[in-house]
C-alpha cells in the first residue's frame, strides 16, 4: 500500500488543541498559525472543553478557512484512558455541555490528588503551579508538566512525562474518566461524528484493541484517526487496514499542542492511504475548499 504524497493532504488538519486545554497558542492564534502553514479546514479539539470554538470561528471566518467544531473527550475503558474526537459538534448542545463539564470537575479533583502526590516527594505548590499555566477550565498533567519544568525538576515537558506523571511515578493518579457510551452519546446528540483519537497510542493488546474496536462500533462510533501526527508510518497503515475491516471512515489529525511540544507540525502530516474512505467524504463545503 502507497501513502499519497500530494500537497493536498496538507490542506486538512481535524485534531488540534488551544489554550483552553493543554495548548500553547490561544484559538485565534492556533488558527492564524494553521493558516500560515497552509491548512484551509481545521478542526479545534480541545480536551474535555468547547469553550474555545468562538474565537476560533471568528478568527477562521477572518481568513477564510473552514473550522471545524470539535473536541476530545477523555474516557475511561477496561481501566484504560482513551481519547475520542467528536467532530462537527453542536458546541451549545446541552447534554454535551453538561457531559463535558462533568469531566473538567473530575479533572480538578484529580489534580488535587496529583498535587498531594507530588508533595509526598518533597514538591510543594504544585497545584497553584500547574493553575498558572491553565489559562480556562482545564487543568491537566501538561500544566503540571510545564509547573515541574520551571521549578527545575526536568528540563523538558517531555521529560516530565518520563519520570513524573505517569503510572508508577510521582504525581500519578489513576483516574476514572467518562464511560465510552456516554462520550458516544453526547458526541451523537450534539449531531456530531465520533473518531478514535491516535489509536497506536493505547497500551491495550491484541485481544482487549478488538473488543474496543468492536464496542466503539456496536456504540455508533465512525470515525477513527488514521494518520496522526503521534503515528509512525508503520501504525498509519496498520489502521488504515483496520480501518477497511472495520468499516470506519478515516480522519487525519496532527494533534497540534504548539510550538515545541507538539510531535508534528501542522501541515507536515502525509496523506490518508488511497484505500481509506475520508471522515469528510460528505462534508460539501470541506470538499469543495480541498478540490
Ligand atoms: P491529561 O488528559 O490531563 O491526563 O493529559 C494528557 C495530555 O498530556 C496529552 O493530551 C498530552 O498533551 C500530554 N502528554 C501525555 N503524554 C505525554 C508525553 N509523553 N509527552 C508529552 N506530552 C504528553
Ligand atoms: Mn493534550
Ligand atoms: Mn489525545
Ligand atoms: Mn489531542
Amino acid at each position: 500500500m502507497m501513502l499519497f504524497t500530494e500537497a493536498l493532504t496538507f490542506m486538512i488538519d481535524l485534531h488540534s488543541h488551544s489554550t483552553i486545554s493543554d495548548g500553547l497558542l490561544s484559538p485565534s492564534a492556533l488558527v492564524q498559525h494553521a493558516f500560515s502553514r497552509g491548512i484551509k479546514v481545521l478542526s479545534l479539539t480541545d480536551h474535555d472543553d468547547v469553550d474555545g470554538l468562538k474565537e476560533a470561528d471568528s478568527e477562521s471566518k477572518l481568513l477564510g478557512m473552514h473550522l471545524i467544531h470539535g473536541v476530545e473527550i477523555s474516557v475511561t475503558w477496561k481501566k484504560s484512558t482513551i481519547h475520542i474526537v467528536g467532530l462537527n459538534v453542536d458546541s451549545r448542545n446541552k447534554t454535551l455541555l453538561e457531559g463535558l463539564a462533568s469531566i473538567r470537575e473530575g479533572r480538578f479533583e484529580r489534580a488535587k490528588q496529583m498535587a498531594a502526590s507530588l508533595d509526598g516527594v518533597g514538591i510543594k505548590g504544585s497545584l497553584e503551579g500547574a493553575l498558572k499555566y491553565a489559562k480556562s477550565g482545564i487543568l491537566g498533567r501538561t500544566h503540571f508538566a510545564r509547573f515541574l519544568v520551571e521549578a527545575g525538576h526536568a528540563k523538558d515537558v517531555k521529560t516530565v512525562f518520563k519520570n513524573y506523571l505517569v503510572k508508577g511515578k510521582p504525581g500519578f493518579v489513576e483516574h476514572t474518566w467518562t464511560n465510552l457510551e456516554s462520550a458516544l452519546s453526547w458526541i451523537r446528540q450534539s449531531g456530531g461524528i465520533a473518531a478514535i483519537a491516535h489509536p497506536a497510542r493505547y497500551d491495550l493488546g491484541k485481544n482487549n484493541l478488538l473488543a474496543f474496536l468492536n464496542e466503539f462500533k456496536e456504540l455508533g462510533g465512525e470515525g477513527i484517526e488514521v494518520i496522526s501526527g503521534s503515528h509512525t508510518t508503520e501504525q498509519s497503515l496498520k489502521f488504515a487496514r483496520i480501518a477497511a475491516e472495520f468499516e470506519f471512515l478515516a480522519s487525519i489529525g496532527s494533534d497540534y499542542h504548539g510550538p515545541g511540544i507538539s510531535y508534528r507540525e501542522m501541515g507536515s502530516l502525509p496523506k490518508l492511504p488511497e484505500t481509506c474512505v475520508p471522515i469528510w467524504k460528505n462534508w460539501n463545503e470541506v470538499n469543495a475548499l480541498l478540490n
